[in-house]
C-alpha cells in the first residue's frame, strides 16, 4: 500500500471517508452521480501542474472522479440518459436525446443493410431493440 501524503489525507477526509472502515481494500468514498444516485468509488488521485510562461503557478493532487461525480448530493437531480449514457436536465431532453440516438441507429441500419448484409445489421438490430425496450420501459 502506498503512503498517503498529508494533502491526500485531508482530501480523503473532506471527501467523507469513514476512518477505520475496513473493507479489505482501498478506502472507498461516497460520491453522487448527477442523478443523485450514490456511487462508492476509490478516489482516482492525479497529480496536476498548472504552468504559465514556463513557471509552475499551481500544483497539487486532484480526484479525477470529481469530473463525473460530486461529493455532495446534487440539489437538482439530472436524468440519466440511456441514449448517450450521460445526464440531462429534463425528462424531455433525455427523451429527445434517446429518440435522436434511435434515429441515428435506424439510419445506420438502413445504410449498412445496403452496404453489407448479415453480421453488422444483426448487431445493429440488437442495439436498436435494446434502445426501443429502454425507451418504452422508461415511460
Ligand atoms: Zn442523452
Amino acid at each position: 500500500m502506498t503512503k498517503l501524503t498529508k494533502e491526500e489525507k485531508v482530501l480523503l477526509e473532506s471527501a467523507g471517508v469513514v476512518p477505520g472502515q475496513t473493507w479489505g481494500g482501498p478506502q472507498r468514498v461516497r460520491y453522487y452521480a448527477p442523478d443523485g444516485e450514490e456511487v462508492w468509488g476509490i478516489p482516482a488521485l492525479r497529480e496536476y501542474v498548472v504552468k504559465k510562461d514556463g513557471k509552475i503557478i499551481k500544483q497539487g493532487t486532484r480526484d479525477a472522479n470529481l469530473d463525473r461525480w460530486s461529493l455532495s448530493k446534487p440539489k437538482v437531480r439530472k436524468i440519466h440518459c440511456l441514449g448517450c449514457d450521460g445526464y440531462h436536465s429534463t425528462r424531455r431532453e433525455a427523451d429527445k436525446c434517446l429518440e435522436k440516438q434511435q434515429a441515428i441507429l435506424v439510419e445506420w441500419n438502413r445504410k449498412s443493410r445496403k452496404e453489407q448484409p448479415d453480421d453488422r445489421v444483426a448487431r445493429l438490430e440488437e442495439k436498436l431493440d435494446a434502445l426501443i425496450k429502454a425507451l418504452t420501459k422508461e415511460k
